[in-house]
């Protein structure tokens, strides 16, 4: 059976951990770098973007989150997890914060607004619906919400959103030397897959719809089946 670990620094953990347990699959809290070794796969929560890298590097994490996303191991960030996992984050009020990367797209880290501007929607998300039947909608839970402004071209686009009236102007990039550009599309990106990482701006382990987390679990299926693949290639070879 899968483990999944979920990275229990700050944040909708327990969230997470109990959408787990709903459909029956284990997850681990993961605190410190030793504590990926033997994961099958990893959930980044959502939370607070800088007080998670702060813990992160407090427990000397980055280098082995790093090593688990370029690993090719199924992993998943929701909202600041989402940030994390981002190759660029563009958005923060002062300087820079440190990222684990791997997904090839720029995000900005509050694009919806403050907490006030929080929101849910109904999001048209086709894959839920390819994989299970059914409805292909689901409800996004929206929370000081970031949102991914432009992606590379291996990064498939699973849902996106009309960009709310209410919303502040979003300056994409600004200071030295930089002009400075404004978002001015009327649909943003809430979530994409890039090859072995799953990224939501929202927060699906906050409803009690666990089509997400049966999405994740089979790209978790998905690299057992090639770990397999590859071992008996080369055994046979
Ligand atoms: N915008 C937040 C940040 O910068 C993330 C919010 C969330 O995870 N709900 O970290």
């Amino acid at each position: 059976m899968a483990v999944v670990g979920v990275l229990a620094l700050q944040g909708s953990y327990n969230e997470h951990l109990a959408a787990l347990r709903r459909i029956g699959v284990r997850g681990v809290e993961v605190r410190k770098p030793e504590q990926l070794l033997g994961l099958d796969s990893l959930i980044i929560p959502g939370g607070e973007s800088t007080t998670m890298a702060k813990l992160a590097n407090y427990h000397n994490l980055f280098p082995a989150l790093r090593e688990f996303v370029s690993g090719g191991k199924p992993v998943w960030g929701t909202c600041a997890g989402l940030i994390f996992l981002a190759n660029k984050a563009v958005g923060q009020k002062t300087g820079g914060q440190e990222l684990v990367g791997g997904l090839d797209c720029t995000v900005h880290r509050n694009f919806f607004g403050s907490q006030l501007q929080s929101f849910e929607t109904e999001l048209s998300v086709p894959k839920l619906a390819e994989k299970e039947g059914g409805n292909d909608t689901c409800r996004g839970v929206f929370i000081r919400a970031p949102a991914i402004l432009e992606v590379g071209s291996d990064v498939e686009i699973l849902a996106d959103c009309p960009v709310p009236a209410n919303r502040p102007s979003i300056v994409i990039s600004s200071g030295e030397g930089a002009e400075e550009e404004v978002y001015s599309k009327d649909r943003v990106i809430v979530a994409v897959r890039q090859g072995n990482i799953l990224a939501t701006a929202f927060h699906p382990e906050l409803t009690s719809d666990s089509r997400w987390h049966r999405f994740f679990l089979d790209m978790d299926k998905e690299s057992q089946a090639k770990a397999l693949a590859a071992l008996s290639l080369s055994s046979s070879s």
